[in-house]
């Protein structure tokens, strides 16, 4: 781990080569904000929040939906379309999956190739072999720092299984599932709650034989959206087709997306919401470094293994067994 920060810059060249948008600095900020050394950390948070006054200024997108949906190819049509509007864009990813089979899904070198190749855009595949509350953390602070480097669209994305989308939902204004066409919901492993975090539902793939496959998809998904009740956004979620390979309902997405930054801007919901994200960020940091200090002290540890082999014995209740490991550590 010690190895992965090529260099340490002093903090002021961090902070004035990521300002003026040095992408070998960003990527050794981003490298610095990964890393699990106590030292690493406390630099990149002195260094975020010596660039904090500089970020939030941008539209923070995240997308999902199963592997082989079509995120990579939408993304790289959505991305070159905004990057030909001369937006500077950053695609971060979050891929737990990745922890698990040392493997990432979303990581592949080869995807988004014309993307990476782009001036205006800088893509950050997920870190390797990290918890999905390790991800979470460093995403965010990803998002600043990218922001801090005059990104003025941050692109989330993430694979439509799991736990990841409510995370990824809980760091962005803007919420994309991609689906696809002919197949039902549950076929496609979206449950329910995951639709009712979207702001857009966009059916990939309406192309060739495709086209009434997708067009009978748009039909149903908004029938069923429609019979969600009312987001606190007030924002009416739309579902549209598109084809990345044609091209088609790429620009409309945008579009979808500008219209709903200024519907949620004039009705406070956008800074609402970002505030609120601040406050989750900072509730799960609490708890997770409380789980740190627990497993930290030996006696703490013991007894929870005791506790555990009781909780499977069903001779304690599991929630009066935490309760007593916590007056423990708190005593302790
Ligand atoms: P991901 O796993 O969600 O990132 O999906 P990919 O972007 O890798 O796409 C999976 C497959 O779907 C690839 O073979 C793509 O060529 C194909 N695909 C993606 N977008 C489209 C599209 O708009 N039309 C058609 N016909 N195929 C597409």
């Amino acid at each position: 781990m010690k190895n992965t920060i090529p260099s340490r810059l002093p903090i002021n060249d961090f902070v004035s080569e990521i300002a003026k948008g040095n992408t070998v600095i960003l990527a050794q900020a981003i490298t610095l904000a990964e890393s699990k050394l106590d030292e690493d950390r406390e630099l990149s948070e002195q260094l975020i929040e010596r660039l904090l006054p500089t970020t939030g200024q941008s539209v923070r997108i995240g997308i999902t939906g199963v592997p082989g949906v079509g995120k990579s190819t939408f993304i790289e049509a959505f991305g070159k379309h905004l990057t030909s509007l001369k937006k500077k864009i950053a695609i971060l990813s979050i891929d737990p999956s990745s922890a698990k089979t040392k493997g990432s899904i979303l990581g592949d070198k080869t995807r988004m190739e014309d993307l990476s190749r782009d001036p205006y855009a800088f893509i950050r595949p997920s870190p390797a072999g990290i918890t999905l509350g390790g991800v979470a953390d460093s995403t965010r602070e990803a998002i600043l720092l990218c922001e801090a480097a005059g990104y003025e669209i941050i692109i989330i994305e993430t694979v439509g299984v799991g736990q990841s989308e409510t995370t990824v939902r809980n760091m962005v204004d803007f919420f994309l599932l991609l689906m696809l066409p002919g197949a039902g919901d549950e076929l496609q492993g979206i449950k329910k709650g995951i639709m009712e975090m979207a702001d857009t539902v966009v059916i990939t793939k309406a192309d060739g034989e495709n086209i009434n496959l997708a067009n009978q998809a748009c039909a149903d998904f908004r029938y069923a959206l429609h019979l969600f009740s009312e987001s606190e956004s007030h924002w009416k979620p739309s579902v549209i087709t598109s084809s990345a390979l044609e091209k088609i309902g790429i620009k409309e997405t945008w579009g979808l997306i500008q219209q709903y930054v200024e519907f949620t801007q004039n009705n406070l919901f956008f800074e609402r919401q970002r505030e609120r994200q601040n406050l989750i960020w900072f509730k799960e940091n609490i708890q997770q470094l409380l789980i740190q200090q627990l497993s930290k002290s030996r006696t703490i540890t013991s007894k929870i293994k005791i506790l555990e082999k009781q909780v499977i014995l069903k001779t304690v209740l599991p929630s009066r067994a935490a309760r007593e490991i916590v007056s423990d550590f708190l005593s302790s």
